[in-house]
């Protein structure tokens, strides 16, 4: 159906910004001393639309720990360079499950249940290490290149830190290992995974890096095709099932766009043949969701009429 924003998105904006500050659930995540330091007042809503307009309120120029959104980037690296084989490895489906469990992999003989929870973007970083000579400089680069911007970096601060506090996920790692289902050395793959969840970046740079999932793969701004269509719908699929922690159904139910959450206070939602929406406020819910993010995306899709059901 089609969309009827208005052609200056911006009051719309503002207006969803300010009844945003008055939602104070959450909590910011505190697993990591860099995380926990971040002002829970920060708040930033920004929409990319396809013709190359980004309209942008709050605090969209400050730079956050993207955390599990770059799981997005690591899975498009991978699917592009091992193809159909990849989904031998982890599976599609829903995990119904905490981002981090580990019962499910016991279960399922170390094949994680979607890319989009942490034993699956582990996975992938083992695809990355194993294929790449330099899997961190080819994700840099490739991210860069989509947001057309040097600016984005490590914080490697977080890094550090990831590492130090990552005893779980150096459980999943190993356990995925011992059903030989991790090639490379478990540390290395590791050490990719806690760097590409300290990658920090703005909304403005996360929503344009990401048109191209709007754009049937293709980059608005410089015409490239960056995936085929149908690995565009495809992570789009993924991340309608799976993108949203535990919540994934409820966003689906209420909001009903392809997105994807850190623990960062991150949220990109893809709006096919329109958009990316992306919105970030660090304190979190209940499921790992930023609270006043998800508030802010529901309302403007609701508004626009933006839902893909
Ligand atoms: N670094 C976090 C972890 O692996 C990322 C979690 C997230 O953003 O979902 O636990």
């Amino acid at each position: 159906q089609p969309i009827h924003a208005p052609d200056n998105l911006k009051p719309l904006l503002e207006d969803i910004l300010q009844q945003a500050m008055s939602v104070n659930d959450g909590n910011v995540a505190d697993y990591i001393p860099a995380l926990a330091e971040v002002k829970a007042d920060y708040c930033a809503l920004t929409v990319a639309t396809l013709d190359g307009n980004v309209t942008s309120v709050g605090d969209t120029n400050k730079p956050f720990s993207i955390q599990s959104i770059s799981k997005i980037y690591g899975l498009m690296l991978a699917m592009e360079r091992l193809g159909d084989p990849l989904w031998e490895r982890v599976q599609m489906e829903p995990s119904g499950q905490p981002f981090n469990s580990i019962v499910q992999l016991e279960w399922e003989k170390g094949i994680p249940r979607n890319p989009m929870i942490n034993a699956g973007a582990i996975l992938v970083s083992d695809v990355l290490v194993s294929h790449y000579s330099a899997s961190k400089s080819a994700l840099l680069s490739m991210v860069r290149g989509l947001c057309g911007s040097e600016a984005v970096c490590v914080d490697s601060r977080v890094h550090e830190s990831e590492r130090e506090h990552g005893a779980r996920n150096a459980a999943l790692a190993y356990l995925m290992k011992s059903f030989n289902n991790i090639e490379s050395d478990v540390e290395e793959v590791l050490d990719h995974y806690f760097w590409q969840c300290a990658l920090t970046m703005n909304t403005e740079q996360l929503a344009s890096s990401l048109a191209f999932l709007a754009n049937r793969g293709q980059c608005p701004r410089s015409g490239k095709q960056i995936t085929s269509h149908r690995d565009a719908q495809r992570i789009n699929a993924l991340m309608s099932t799976s993108g949203m922690y535990d919540q994934s159904g409820q966003f689906a139910f209420t909001v009903g766009l392809p997105a994807k959450s850190g623990v960062g206070g991150g949220i990109i939602a893809i709006v096919p043949d329109y958009g990316v929406i992306s919105a970030w406020s660090p304190p979190l819910n209940s499921f790992g969701n930023s609270a006043r993010g998800m508030f802010m995306i529901r309302e403007l899709a609701n508004r626009l009429g933006l839902s893909v059901y």
